[in-house]
């Protein structure tokens, strides 16, 4: 992610979350819930450019597909997604 663009985020059980509620991930996949529900783990922002578009009615029905939760070990290689210092 270009270090001008910030993602601000309070689920501070996410392996990428960082104080101040910032997103510490290279870059990240927001998609439909539906998608984060049915998709791999593999399935993460490295592929997000030929994902097939998602339409939403609203936010409520958006999710961030790169969440791995703290500490889930393996996990958090599966999305190709670097957390930054
Ligand atoms: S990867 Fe998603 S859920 Fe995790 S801190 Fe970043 S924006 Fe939040």
């Amino acid at each position: 992610m270009p270090h001008e663009q910030h993602v601000h985020c309070s689920v501070d059980n996410c392996h990428y979350w960082g104080s101040g509620n910032m997103c510490k991930a290279n870059e990240i996949f927001v998609t439909s819930d539906q998608l984060v529900r049915n998709a791999a783990d593999s399935l993460d922002a490295p592929h997000a450019a030929v994902a097939v578009p998602t339409p939403v009615a609203d936010c409520a029905e958006t999710a961030c597909k790169t969440f791995v939760r703290h500490g889930s070990g393996d996990k958090v290689k599966a999305d190709g997604v670097t957390r930054l210092s």
